[in-house]
């Protein structure tokens, strides 16, 4: 596993919850573009994470 792509993985959800705090769009839950991109990258990495821990 790697340390790196956790540090990363984590570091994105924090990037997504920080922005959900402070955007009335993605509050409101929905998605605005800002927020869509981060929340691809933080699911990109989620992926990448589970894949890497499964094997
Ligand atoms: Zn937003």
């Amino acid at each position: 596993m790697s340390d790196d792509l956790y540090d990363r993985y984590l570091a994105a959800g924090r990037r997504v919850t920080d922005h959900q705090q402070n955007c009335p769009v993605c509050r409101a839950e929905q998605r605005c573009e800002a927020g869509d991109r981060l929340w691809k990258l933080f699911s990109r990495l989620q992926d990448a994470y589970l894949k890497d821990r499964k094997r």
